[in-house]
């Protein structure tokens, strides 16, 4: 068995005022002594360029997450933008992220997970190397945003997708570590609503297909509503779920992973196993620890 790797992800949507939201995760992260991958939305990193600083120099590394998602009305969609819109956001959250702590990202979240193969060719081209965006085993089912499943079947494990599909493994350019999920996410919100015990058997399931974990949150989670400024369109129902009681709730289950064999890993250090079976069909070809259940005919 390959050992337990544990992502601790935050994605730094451009929400003003959250900013003290992120300065408390950093203090969590090292009580645990963990380091993670923290995405900026790139208007997030250029307004508070010691914030960045400070994750890296914390030891997280620094990812990027669309330009100014979080602020806007009608938000950046990774799926439905043309090749130059996308590579100009991608570029710009690169070097507001690069002026900040200076090191260049080279992972990446798409905002709302909304991702496709254009988006991949584009972080290749920029120097990416990793990607944690592709939804598999999600759908939110009129909660949350994910309400598209291309992807739904892709690994859950870490893989190379292909450039055509990337749901499918292949011989491209970037590693995917798809955010965890069974049919939910395993993110803060999902904590707050199904409870830890809830969560604790969706992560023995998701340990059957893959031994990495991947979790995530968001600064804004983690003070009152009242005290940040979303756009007019942000969820209520939502809102009404932030503030300081949900630190509680991610420790506890931070607590829970490392009971149960995870050792954190930032995704830069994710490594594939060698030879990666990619000619054969991936149903057939998954490696051993991924083996991937067949979708139903
Ligand atoms: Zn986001």
């Amino acid at each position: 068995m390959p050992p337990r790797r544990f992502s601790f992800t935050i994605d730094c949507d451009w929400v003003p005022g959250s900013q003290p939201g992120l300065e408390r995760l950093l203090v969590l992260c090292q009580k645990h002594r963990l380091r993670g991958t923290i995405f900026f939305a790139g208007r997030f990193a250029e307004s508070c360029p010691d914030l960045v600083r400070d994750c890296h120099r914390h030891g997280h590394e620094v990812g990027t997450h669309g330009w100014a998602h979080g602020s806007l009305e009608e938000d950046e969609d990774f799926r439905l933008a043309t090749y130059e819109q996308q590579r100009e956001w991608i570029r710009l959250a690169t070097s507001a992220v690069e002026a900040a702590c200076g090191v260049r990202p080279v992972s990446f979240r798409a905002p709302n997970l909304r991702i496709g193969e254009t988006t991949v060719r584009i972080l290749a081209e920029e120097g990416y190397q990793f990607d944690s965006s592709v939804p598999a085993r999600r759908f939110d089912m009129g909660f949350g945003r994910v309400h598209y499943t291309d992807y739904f079947w892709a690994p859950l494990a870490p893989y190379r997708p292909s450039s055509h599909h990337l749901g499918q493994p292949g011989h491209g350019p970037i590693v995917e570590i798809p955010p965890s999920a069974y049919l939910f996410p395993i993110n803060l919100a999902a904590l707050r609503v199904l409870g830890l015990a809830v969560l604790t058997s969706m992560i023995r399931w998701i340990a059957r297909q893959s031994p990495h974990l991947v979790f995530y949150c968001h600064p804004f989670e983690f003070l009152p509503a009242t005290d940040q400024r979303f756009p007019k369109n942000m969820s209520k129902w939502n809102q009404r779920g932030m503030g300081p009681a949900n630190l509680d709730l991610v420790d506890r289950l931070i607590d829970y992973v490392f009971s149960v064999g995870y050792s954190p890993a930032a995704l830069r250090d994710t490594v594939l196993p060698d030879p990666w079976p990619t000619t054969r069909h991936p149903r057939t070809s998954a490696p051993s620890w991924s083996v991937e259940r067949q979708r139903p005919t």
